[in-house]
């Protein structure tokens, strides 16, 4: 299925692109080394949760309907410390918050509430309610209940959660292993000299920063020359050992077969150009299970290649839920000129005292311009349009950060 002929939308591109990607092996992580990972199965309770009857406050537990004047404290009971003692009409036991409420007790005065006098306690009010101040047994979470759904990504919550259910252990996604090439004769280190013509590697970084923080374990990120043979040699090891290759450069028109010739002859190749800017040249190839993606050099086209495309792919290999990013819709607070092509502008999008969610750009959108994507938590999607859009039209926009109450 070779799908090289016309420009495809960036809609088109995705369907084709997660239409190629299988689903990878699972493996079982402690739950120190889960945060992240997506969780690969259901996490259904294996019992109740609190596994029993639990003290909210520190108080006395006593019969909520028992009307004698005081009442005798004969026991404590503390967290983690579980006596025999019942509690009677006339008695009370002194509890602690997270103490299994004592047999014979249905709630929990707070110490604020009670008057002690030398062995007994008094309660400062007229009603006890039944079962105040208690968490009953299975209140929060019952056994059987569906608690964490398949492609839940890992965070603190839902790992401190699998504690109190007695996993040890979760079963995840096995993390996709990806390769970062760089290509282009003019590129060296960023530490080292510039010589005439020469530029820094940037990509290779921020791609090898983009993965990681997409959830892949980059095994290999390197550079190769602009020479076909050699870059083919380079892919034909990556493809070998990799889930994901990810190439930059060599794909613009002056050199749109460099890359391509390298990719043909190793996989087929199901995309080479975008209705979108930046990132019009942009390879899609699969190479048996290993996706390839052959991204634009220019860094900005190369950033929104990754975030729009590659990262998906990622999702959808891990089983993450939702696959995704829906668009949010947005107010324009500047004029913004349309393309012939839909654009991705870096923006910066905010929420006003209204609700409402606000948009402008970061200035000149240049794809060689990484400026601006600094600072940026969205794209703008900017479809062709013969006139510009005007300020206070309504776009939608694809959220890659945090959205902050007030204009930054
Ligand atoms: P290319 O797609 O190879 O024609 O590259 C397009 C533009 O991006 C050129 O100006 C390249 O110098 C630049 N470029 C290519 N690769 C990188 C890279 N790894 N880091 C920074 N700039 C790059
Ligand atoms: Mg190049």
């Amino acid at each position: 299925m070779q799908q090289t002929s016309r420009m495809l939308t960036p809609r088109e591109a995705l369907d084709i692109i997660l239409a190629h990607v299988q689903r990878l092996p699972t493996e079982t992580v402690m739950l120190m080394q889960a945060v992240g990972r997506v969780l690969a199965e259901p996490v259904i309770a294996p019992e109740d949760h609190p596994p029993f009857p639990a003290a909210t406050m520190d108080g006395y537990a006593v019969i909520h309907d028992d009307t004698s004047p005081w009442r005798e404290v004969i026991g404590e009971q503390y967290a983690g410390h579980v006596t025999d003692v019942v509690v009677t009409p006339g008695t009370a036991v002194r509890i602690t918050t997270g103490a299994p409420l004592p047999a014979g007790a249905n709630a929990v005065v707070p110490v604020e509430d009670v008057e002690v006098v030398d062995d007994h306690i008094v309660i400062r009010r007229d009603e006890v309610r039944p079962g105040e101040n208690v968490r009953p047994v299975g209140v929060d979470i019952r056994c059987g209940d569906l608690v964490i759904p398949a492609g839940t990504v890992l965070g603190p919550a839902e790992i401190g959660l699998l504690a109190s259910l007695g996993f040890a252990r979760v079963t995840v996604s096995r993390r996709p292993r990806v390769s970062v090439l760089s290509t282009g004769d003019e590129l060296v280190e960023p530490d080292a000299p510039l010589g005439p013509g020469q530029i820094r590697d940037s990509n290779r970084f921020m791609l090898v920063a983009a993965a990681e923080r997409a959830g892949a374990e980059v095994i290999w990120a390197g550079r190769g020359p602009d020479d076909v043979e050699r870059l083919t040699e380079l892919l034909r090891e990556r493809i070998a050992e990799s889930d994901v290759v990810i190439t930059s450069g060599g794909v613009s028109v002056g050199e749109r077969d460099l890359i391509s010739a390298a990719l043909r002859t190793l996989g087929t190749v199901h995309i080479e150009r975008l209705f979108m800017k930046p990132g019009k040249p942009f390879h899609f190839v699969t190479a048996g299970s290993t996706l390839l993606f052959g991204l634009p050099g220019n860094p900005v086209s190369a950033l929104v290649g990754f975030e729009i495309f590659v990262a998906t792919a990622l999702r959808a290999m891990t089983g993450q839920q939702p696959v995704e990013v829906e668009p949010v819709t947005v107010v324009l607070e500047h004029d913004v000129e349309s393309g012939d092509r839909i654009e991705y502008q870096r923006a910066i999008v905010w929420c006003d005292s209204d609700g409402t969610l606000r948009a402008r750009n970061t200035g000149p959108q240049s794809s060689a311009r990484l400026l601006s994507a600094v600072g940026a938590n969205a794209y703008l999607v900017v479809p062709p349009r013969a006139t510009p859009y005007r300020a206070g039209e309504r776009l939608q926009a694809i959220l890659r950060g945090p959205v902050r109450g007030q204009r930054a």
